[in-house]
């Protein structure tokens, strides 16, 4: 076995290989980009090495810089992750050429599944049904070739990958718009415009098949997952085993998928990827090859959840020329796994990814979580916005549904946006639970899944609460510290307004004190992050004073800071006041806000009346002359 190798990777994976490694007693060293000087993976290893500025080829695509640091540190062996240099025959060639192992497949198998078009073609020929469609070089009369398959039809790249270059086209008159829109973003995303065209399934699922194969001519499948949970082509909820896969359908794709991995001469971990018209259940004559990865996959977990076999163990042992020492027949599932990718993004926003500094981060600890960010990290625009998989394994399907649901409910995440309640709500869905899915699904239930709710009320009472008690950690400057800064006519502090999401939320606080249930974190900007049952909602602590104060040495006079009825005046033009002195109350959102004066001055002129309803902004006072 090697003594030390280097992961040429980052983020959550870099970090999954290096726990193995150091469970099996093996060396690890790290590259690092700038960006991830200060990463989770940089300091989980026990080297480090800066290979580059934080865009990708400057750093994580640049094998020279990668193999240099592999030579300096003495690795033997390079496991390349997922994405990067994962399937890059050239740098697996590298690799050879230095003396290093590359933990991955032959260059050959590597190219020979390269290009979708072409291992389509040698699918077909080995006897492995693939999509029906044209995966020819010639590019010209695709779109006849459309009118043949029958539409809809797929539009694929060849060189992608990502869901990128990929096209659904219903109708003949569309086709042409289409092509070149595929064209054009596969020849910015992969360098090459040539596309294939297939049948669109119906119904479809994705299912695929985790291979493995050593030197030494064996070659076992790790059973199924199904990945059918998707959004623009790409997963997000992944499971295993598939719900409805039968034992004798089971048995078929996976002897596929060996022989489409012995066709290519494979060694190592791959993956067999299939698309099943699924209209009527699972079953072999309505399967068929996509494409094979030739790499670990992000959702290798839940194949180990359900084997008990570490993946990243057999690659390493693969790589350093053991042979698999089971055999098919020992091979069985053993309960359900489901896996949820966790992202940086904000799915009320079209999915938009997020970034920010991870102010909180807590996540579960009942279930397998794969991360790749701690607390304080810093989640940038350089790279995939994953924060981490969470992965639970049950006995039955609605077991592990139900636990993953529970502990992403307890996640806690501030300081930027994430799917996380998006998630939960899938997991949850009557649909996702009884196993009608297919690749539409999110599509579908999009309005059901993706909104942001507004807080419940526990979430805002919580947040006045902790306001109330001044229970925050603050800075001098803090604007709820200070005691004339937000002041209810009459009364003590029990009711207070929040904006959210540009909306006000007026709440009371309950007296006595009550436990919510809810965390509430101050933000460095100032803002409250209220997190409950894994959703975290942004609280703005509407502060009508502060708004005034914070101008209040440059204006000249008094706004209305939201629309409201006057209910008291108690200036007069000509009187002097000190800052702080009540000028005017106002009754807005069921509550009175005292407006009061933002600096020793003299009122020019009062133009409040009282019993008048104002509108926001509306000129309350003046002050006598030039502002400060
Ligand atoms: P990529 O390499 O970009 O991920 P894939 O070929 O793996 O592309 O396809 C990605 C996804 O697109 C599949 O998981 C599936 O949801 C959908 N898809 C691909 N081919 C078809 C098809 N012929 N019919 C229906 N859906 C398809």
């Amino acid at each position: 076995m090697f003594q030390k190798i280097l992961i040429a990777n980052r983020g959550e994976i870099a970090c999954r290989i290096m726990r193995t490694a150091r469970a099996m007693g093996i060396g690890t060293v790290a590259v690092y980009s700038d960006a991830d000087a200060e990463s989770a993976h940089a300091a989980a290893a026990d080297e480090a090495v800066r290979i580059g500025p934080p865009p990708a080829r400057e750093s994580y695509l640049r094998a020279d810089a990668i193999l240099e640091a592999a030579r300096a540190t003495g690795a033997e062996a390079i496991h390349p992750g997922y994405g990067f240099l994962s399937e890059n025959a050239d740098f697996a060639e590298a690799c050879a050429a230095a003396g290093i192992v590359f933990i991955g497949p032959p260059p050959g198998a590597i190219r020979a599944m390269g290009l979708k078009g072409d291992a389509k073609a040698l699918m077909d020929k080995a006897g492995v049904p693939v999509v029906p469609g044209y995966h020819g070089a010639d590019q010209i009369g695709l779109k006849s070739e459309a009118a043949k398959i029958g539409y809809p039809v797929l539009i694929k790249a060849v060189a992608g990958g990502g869901g990128k270059g990929m096209r659904r086209v219903d109708v003949a008159e569309d086709f042409e718009a289409a092509l070149e829109s595929a064209q054009r973003e596969a020849r910015g995303a992969f360098g090459s415009d040539r596309v294939l065209v297939e049948k669109y399934v119906a119904r479809p699922r994705h299912i695929e098949v985790q291979v493995f194969a050593d030197r030494h001519g064996n070659v076992l499948h790790l059973l199924e997952r199904d990945c059918s949970l998707q959004r623009r082509h790409q997963k997000v909820v992944e499971e295993a085993p598939a719900p409805g896969m039968t034992a004798e359908t089971r048995k078929w794709i996976g002897a596929i998928a060996v022989t489409a991995a012995r066709t290519v001469g494979y060694v190592g971990a791959g993956t067999v990827e299939f698309i099943a018209d699924a209209s009527q259940g699972l079953c072999p004559d309505r399967i068929w090859f996509m494409e094979m990865n030739t790499r670990l996959q992000v959702e290798h977990p839940v194949t180990e959840a359900i084997t008990g076999i570490d993946l990243v163990e057999w690659q390493l042992r693969v790589a350093a020329g053991e042979a698999l020492f089971k055999r098919q027949s020992d091979i069985r599932p053993r309960g359900h796994a489901v896996e949820v990718r966790l992202y940086a993004e904000d799915p009320a926003n079209g999915f938009l990814p997020s970034t920010g500094t991870l102010e909180r981060l807590a996540l579960p600890s009942e279930v397998r979580v794969d991360a790749g960010v701690r607390e304080g990290d810093v989640v940038t625009a350089f790279y995939d916005p994953m924060i981490a998989k969470v992965i639970a394994h049950g006995e039955t399907r609605e077991g592990a549904m139900a636990k993953l649901g529970e502990a992403l409910s307890k996640v806690e995440i501030a300081g930027l946006r994430t799917n996380n309640a998006f998630l939960i709500r899938t997991l949850r869905h009557p649909d996702f639970v009884a196993g009608d899915i297919d690749t539409g699904f999110i599509t579908r239930h999009l309005e059901e899944l993706a909104p942001q709710t507004p807080p419940p009320d526990e979430a805002l009472a919580a947040a006045a609460q902790s306001v109330a008690k001044g229970n925050l950690a603050d800075t001098d400057d803090d604007p709820w510290s200070r005691g004339d800064s937000f002041r209810l006519a009459g009364a003590s502090r029990q009711t207070m307004d929040f904006v959210v999401d540009g909306k006000y939320r007026s709440v009371t606080i309950p007296l006595p004190s009550t436990e919510f249930g809810v965390h509430i974190l101050k933000l460095t900007n100032g803002d409250l992050a209220a997190m409950h049952k894994g959703e975290t909602f942004v609280l703005h602590l509407h502060d009508p004073l502060h708004d005034m104060e914070a101008e209040g040495d440059r204006t000249d006079r008094v706004l209305a800071p939201m629309p409201g009825k006057i209910i008291q005046v108690q200036v007069q033009a000509g009187q002097s006041v000190r800052r702080g002195d009540p000028l005017v109350i106002l009754e807005a959102m069921k509550m009175e806000h005292t407006l009061s004066a933002p600096r020793d001055t003299t009122v020019e002129s009062v133009d409040a009346v009282l019993g008048d309803q104002i509108a926001e902004g509306a000129v309350l006072v003046r002050f006598a002359g030039e502002a400060a």
